[in-house]
């Protein structure tokens, strides 16, 4: 756990210095606010969807803890080319990783540098923090209309 408790604290610092994807989104075709009154966490998500319904592309501004603006850099690198359905099925992947008891093994297989959100696990108050990014990009995505 050592090693990716390191690479927590990495990904984390480095994500949070220099987010991913943060900018207004002029074309999106949807967009959602989100906030975790737990922390002060704000973050508004832009995605934009391609003719196949998939997220071409994704994008989020906002002001927050480290954590809650190193998910929301990490998980638009990690939905771009998702449909709806992968985006959702995903996230629940993610949920369950972090909500998952300490001390037991999780299956990070396919989640990439997600995996580090992990150590999210020991401190349970961050939960919040480091979903926000992915409630607010679902419901960004069901606003928009089935085509
Ligand atoms: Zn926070």
């Amino acid at each position: 756990m050592t090693d990716l408790n390191e690479l927590y604290q990495q990904v984390i610092l480095d994500h949070n210095k220099r987010p991913r994807n943060f900018h207004k989104m002029e074309s999106a075709s949807g967009k959602s606010e989100g906030f975790n009154p737990l922390c002060g966490d704000r973050i508004l998500v832009y995605v934009q969807l391609d003719e196949q319904q998939q997220i071409k592309d994704v994008s989020f501004e906002g002001s927050g803890c480290a954590i809650s603006k190193a998910s929301a850099s990490l998980m638009t690198e990690m939905v771009k080319g998702k449909s709806r359905e992968e985006t959702g099925a995903l996230f629940n992947r993610v949920h369950a990783m972090m909500t998952a008891p300490p001390d037991t093994p999780v299956d990070t297989t396919g989640l990439g540098k997600l995996a580090v959100f992990s150590g999210v696990r020991e401190f349970p108050i961050r939960v919040k923090c480091a979903t926000l990014a992915w409630h607010t990009l679902l419901s960004a995505i069901e606003g928009l209309p089935l085509e």
